[in-house]
């Protein structure tokens, strides 16, 4: 057997390896991509793509979304978020978008099968090799190599690579040897997902819905709409609760979608399709390093999921295009030394920890029932804090402001 050597080599066809392959071809950067799955392939998700999405294929292409827009059937426009407090009071807030700029919506609904498809077929094939149905096995750091050990069809294979953009997600073998890094629960979330059909009341303008139950918190229980009368339902708590208060996370959705006031009468009708599924969410609570020497981490791999919302696929896609960026240059340098490649790192969390840092203070916060519910009833009630509210999800500014006491000042007394 004949090993290969190459200069870049991605594993994850994800959204986040599949982002750093598009822009490798858009540089003319000739590279390998391995992914253990074949596509169209499922990822247990909540299916929502935020507006980062949309801007990042808009950098990519910007006939892209479009697509994406005139595909009803298997994307669902989105134009706002419903919370629901632990009391039951809901809250609808509009995401913001500027009509002058955006000509498409500002947010998709999408089973990933689909969503990741489409991303997948993006891959340029004159820059990329795809290795599909290919394990990666293990991960050896050399001096001058990264050697890569994968499964085709039985069959043992080996890479040798100058540098290795780990994208393999959750589990990521990149992460755990090349980078060191391990789960830690206090920043990390278990969730589940299961698809229902004919659940009733959905929002008019396809709003997602949190319902934040007083058991659940810090995480929720979330109900998303989908193409053909369709919904993703699912719950996403901290692992370090699961753990401390030995949850069964199966029995508590089951039970709030059989008991909860807002919930029961809308899934009476409704039929599940399909298995509840279960996987985790590394959280981007705590910076983490994100490259070293032949490596750079992407994605759920670097753990970059907001830590409030749940929140990963647009983080994926960024930091897939930062890793090319960056493997461009190192290329370029021939440098892919720890030192050489820090600077994604930079590029990264330049980008994101501002919003993750505040995501993850608003964790914390919403941990309080008494205070969300305080919120909700003021906010049902007061135009201002909903517009507040409504920005907040763009501007983060707006979102510092609600770790304020001011904030909450003002809301008392309705100023
Ligand atoms: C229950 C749940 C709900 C979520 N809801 C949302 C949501 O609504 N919106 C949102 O934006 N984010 C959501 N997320 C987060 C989101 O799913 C992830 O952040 C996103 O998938 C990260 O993309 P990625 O490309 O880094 O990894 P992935 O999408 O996990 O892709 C990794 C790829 O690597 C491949 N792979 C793995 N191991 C190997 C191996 N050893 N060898 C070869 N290939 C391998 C896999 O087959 C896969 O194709 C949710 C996550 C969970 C668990």
């Amino acid at each position: 057997m004949q090993n290969l050597d190459t200069p870049v080599v991605i594993l994850g066809a994800g959204p986040g390896g599949a982002t750093a392959s598009i822009f490798l071809a858009k540089a003319g950067i000739a590279h390998i991509i391995i992914d253990k799955a074949t596509f169209p392939r499922d990822k247990i998700c909540g299916d929502a793509l935020s507006g980062k999405v949309g801007a990042i294929l808009n950098r990519i292409d910007p006939k892209l979304v479009h697509q994406l827009d005139e595909d009803n059937d298997n994307f669902l426009n989105c134009w706002g978020v419903q919370f629901v407090a632990p009391n039951g009071e809901a809250l609808d807030i509009p995401f913001d978008k500027d009509p002058e700029v955006q000509d498409y919506p500002p947010g998709f609904i999408s089973k990933r099968v689909n969503f990741d498809h489409f991303l997948f077929k993006q891959i340029d094939e004159n820059h990329a090799t795809k290795l599909m149905g290919c394990e990666v096995k293990d991960v050896i750091a050399h001096d001058d190599k990264v050697e890569i050990i994968y499964k085709q069809g039985g069959e043992e294979k080996i890479i040798f690579t100058n540098l290795v953009i780990g994208a393999e997600g959750d589990r990521s073998i990149v992460a755990k040897k090349l980078a060191g890094h391990k789960m830690d629960p206090k920043y990390y979330a278990a969730g589940l997902r299961v698809y229902y059909e004919n659940v009733t009341d959905m929002h008019a303008q396809n709003f997602i819905e949190l319902h934040f139950i007083k058991e659940v918190l810090p995480g929720y229980l979330w109900v998303f709409p989908l193409p053909d009368n369709q919904a993703n339902v699912g719950i996403g708590i901290l692992s370090e609760k699961v753990k401390s208060h030995k949850l069964n996370l199966k029995k508590m959705m089951l039970n709030a979608l059989e008991n909860n006031p807002n919930l029961r009468e809308r899934f009476k009708n409704a039929k599940m399709l399909g298995d509840i599924k279960g996987w985790g969410l590394p959280l981007g609570s705590v910076k983490r390093k994100l490259s070293g020497d032949r490596y750079m981490l992407v994605g759920d791999a670097g753990s970059l999921i907001d830590p409030f919302t749940g929140e990963g696929i647009g983080n994926a896609m960024i930091s897939g295009r930062f890793a090319a960026e960056t493997a461009v240059k190192a290329l370029t340098k021939k440098d892919f030394s720890a030192s050489g490649l820090e600077e994604y790192d930079a590029l990264v969390y330049d980008k994101l920890w501002e919003e993750l840092k505040l995501s993850y203070t608003m964790q914390k916060l919403i941990n309080r029932p008494w205070l969300f519910n305080f919120i909700a009833n003021r906010a049902v009630k007061n135009k201002a804090i909903r517009e507040v509210m409504s920005t907040m999800f763009d501007d983060l500014d707006m979102r510092a402001k609600l770790k304020s006491p001011m904030f909450y000042f003002k809301m008392l007394f309705n100023i």
